[in-house]
C-alpha cells in the first residue's frame, strides 16, 4: 500500500518493506527515512541513553553523525564481529569536556539536513591517536620499521 510521509511528502510503499515493519510505517504515516530519524529524536527526548541487550549506550552526535556508544568491552573475551566497528577505540571530546570512551560503538549513519536542527551534535570532536595516547586511554605503538 502507498502513502505519503506526514514529515516530508515523499511517497512510500508498503510493499518495499517486510510485512511488520510496512504495518509501523504505515501506522506511523512515515517514509523509512523519517521513520529512522524520528526514533533519533525520541532518543534525544528520553535522555540520551539507550537500554538493549549489549548494554546502556550513550547517544553521541559528532561531525553531523550519529552514534551509539556502549560501555567498555573486554576484547579477550568478545569476538570482534559483535563488537562495534570491531573493537575500535573512540573517545568523544563531549560538548561540556567530559571524554567518553568506547570500543564499542555503532554508527547510525550521516544526520540528514533536516533533521540537524533537532540532532545538534552533543559531542565537540573526536580526539586525535596522539591525544589519546596523552590521555592514557592507548599506549603508543613502536614506530614501525620497514
Ligand atoms: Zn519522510
Amino acid at each position: 500500500m502507498e502513502f505519503t510521509c506526514r514529515k516530508c511528502g515523499k511517497r512510500e510503499d508498503t510493499r518495499d518493506w517486510m510485512d511488520d515493519f510496512g504495518a509501523e510505517l504505515l501506522e506511523a504515516k512515515m517514509c523509512q527515512t523519517c521513520h529512522f530519524w524520528e526514533e533519533k529524536v525520541l532518543w534525544k527526548i528520553l535522555g540520551g541513553k539507550l537500554s538493549d541487550n549489549r548494554g546502556v549506550a550513550t547517544v553521541v552526535r559528532c561531525n553531523n553523525n550519529h552514534y551509539l556508544a556502549y560501555p567498555m568491552v573486554d576484547m579477550k573475551t568478545v569476538g570482534r564481529q559483535f563488537v562495534g566497528h570491531g573493537g575500535g577505540l573512540f573517545v568523544f571530546k563531549m560538548l561540556d569536556g567530559t571524554l567518553l570512551a568506547s570500543n564499542n560503538v555503532w554508527c547510525q549513519g550521516p544526520i540528514p539536513e533536516k533533521y540537524r536542527t533537532l540532532l545538534p551534535n552533543n559531542a565537540e570532536r573526536l580526539l586525535t591517536y596522539d591525544e589519546m595516547v596523552e590521555q592514557g586511554f592507548v599506549k603508543r605503538m613502536a614506530p614501525f620499521v620497514g
